[in-house]
């Protein structure tokens, strides 16, 4: 074999720094200290995505069926990202948050979700509405839900703090380097990068809003396609940085794995409201109309996207309507706190969601992967993704682990 050929092999090749792909590759180092590794990531900075632009919430678990990986995951990556912070000085605010029931329906969504949350033995606390208005004087509600254990992070800090330490630790790290095609064959996987070509053993691909089309390089049979998601948020002028003591959620349709319009303490101090969820039309375009063409042509020919928007066409049109309508998006915070005004909402970066959708139009709620022989793929890593990030990499990596041993 020649120098060139040696120096080009690695033992596994991680593909995409969000936080998913940090943390496994992170992790992949300490298992296998005398591993070449590589992570691969296209923009010229960690955690430029759906890491980047989110609310920074580090969620106790809530909503999540039980037995479901999001609920094992998140309860546990909650513990380790907490305990991740702490030893490397980064700051988080275990501020805990509110589930507020405005009326009876929600009221009665409300009491589903605590017995939810005992299923998955977390602490939670019933309020009525004296227990609320004590809590919390600028909310108004008929009940609500108390959940101590949530609190709020910079997860683009953790990126940036696990890129450090795996660089450290001997990984090498390749921004500004995107991951153009992939060919496996029973010995390695060839990777075509912009600037390159690579070798590796094992490849693990963690692409968020790209996840779909890093699969389909592979040709790995799979039934669904990343639908692109905007959640767009205001944030409040700072003379509202102390209007909330916790975080004020409304009590979410069960049917849609989004949370609602919720009043979001951030870590820097400030508040922000949101975010929606409004169907994009550029993947990883943040402002409002942006349209790409490869991304609207690839929904278009997706039968699930038809379907998805025939059962969600209501929710679908009352979502864009407050999107471009400032006043129906300030009535969804005024229903549990009617001190916002339309002048406090101020202009804020939106995220984009990457929504696995299956071929039926059905939305995927839990963690999907999928595999091949040699490579393993995340698909769907939706929210609490980034709360669950050290959990999921250790998953990655048993199961790499076990299709190491079956090669
Ligand atoms: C609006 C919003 C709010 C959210 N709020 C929360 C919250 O409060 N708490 C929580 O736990 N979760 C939240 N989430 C979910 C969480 O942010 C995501 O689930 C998580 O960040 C996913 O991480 P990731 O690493 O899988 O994806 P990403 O962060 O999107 O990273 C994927 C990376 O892969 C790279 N990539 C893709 N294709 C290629 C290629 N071909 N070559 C090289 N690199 C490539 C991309 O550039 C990107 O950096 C929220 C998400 C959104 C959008």
């Amino acid at each position: 074999m020649s120098e060139a050929l040696k120096s080009s092999i690695y033992d596994i090749v991680v593909i995409g720094a969000g936080i998913v792909g940090l943390s496994t590759a992170w992790q992949l180092l300490q298992r296998y200290p005398k591993y070449r590794i590589l992570l691969v990531e296209k923009e010229l900075e960690v955690g430029m995505h759906q890491t980047g632009h989110n609310s920074g919430v580090i969620h106790a678990g809530v909503y999540y069926a039980p037995g479901s990986l999001k609920a094992d995951f998140c309860q546990r990556g909650a513990k380790a990202t907490k305990a991740f912070c702490l030893q490397h000085g980064i700051e988080f605010n275990q501020c805990g948050k509110l589930l507020v029931a405005t009326n009876a329906l929600e009221k009665e969504r409300m009491e589903a979700l605590y017995l939810r949350c005992q299923e998955n033995g977390l602490e939670v606390h019933q309020l009525d509405q004296n227990q609320l208005k004590e809590r919390e004087p600028n909310v108004k509600g008929v009940a609500a839900l108390f959940v101590p254990s949530t609190g709020i992070v910079s997860y683009q800090k953790i990126c940036q703090k696990l890129a450090e330490l795996f660089v450290q630790k001997g990984g090498e790290l390749r921004l500004n380097t995107e991951v153009q095609n992939l060919d496996e064959s029973h010995e390695r996987v060839a990777i075509t990068l912009n600037n390159d070509v690579v070798h590796t053993s094992y490849l693990v691909s963690c692409g968020g809003l790209m996840a779909d089309r890093l699969t389909k390089m592979l040709n790995i049979p799979t039934d669904f396609q990343i639908i692109p998601f905007r959640g767009e948020y205001y944030q409040l002028p700072a003379k509202h940085n102390h209007l909330v003591n916790h975080l004020i959620y409304p009590i979410p349709d069960p049917d849609l794995p989004f949370l609602g319009v919720h009043l979001t303490r951030m870590i820097d101090g400030s508040v922000t409201v949101g975010p929606n969820a409004v169907q994009g039309w550029k993947r990883e375009g943040y402002g409002r109309i942006n349209i790409d063409l490869r991304d609207v042509f690839d929904m278009v020919r997706f039968p699930g996207f038809w379907k998805l928007l025939m059962n969600h066409w209501r929710t679908g049109l009352m979502e864009t309507k407050n999107s471009w309508y400032k006043p129906g998006y300030l009535a969804q915070v005024r229903k549990y706190c009617d001190l916002v005004s339309l002048d406090d909402l101020q202009a804020y970066p939106a995220g984009i969601r990457a929504q696995a959708v299956m071929n039926d139009g059905s939305l995927v709620h839990d963690f999907l992967f999928s595999q091949s022989a040699r490579t393993l793929h995340v698909c769907n890593a939706p929210s609490p993704a980034a709360t669950s990030a050290f959990p999921i990499g250790a998953y990655i990596i048993d199961k790499l682990d076990e299709q190491m041993t079956s090669v």
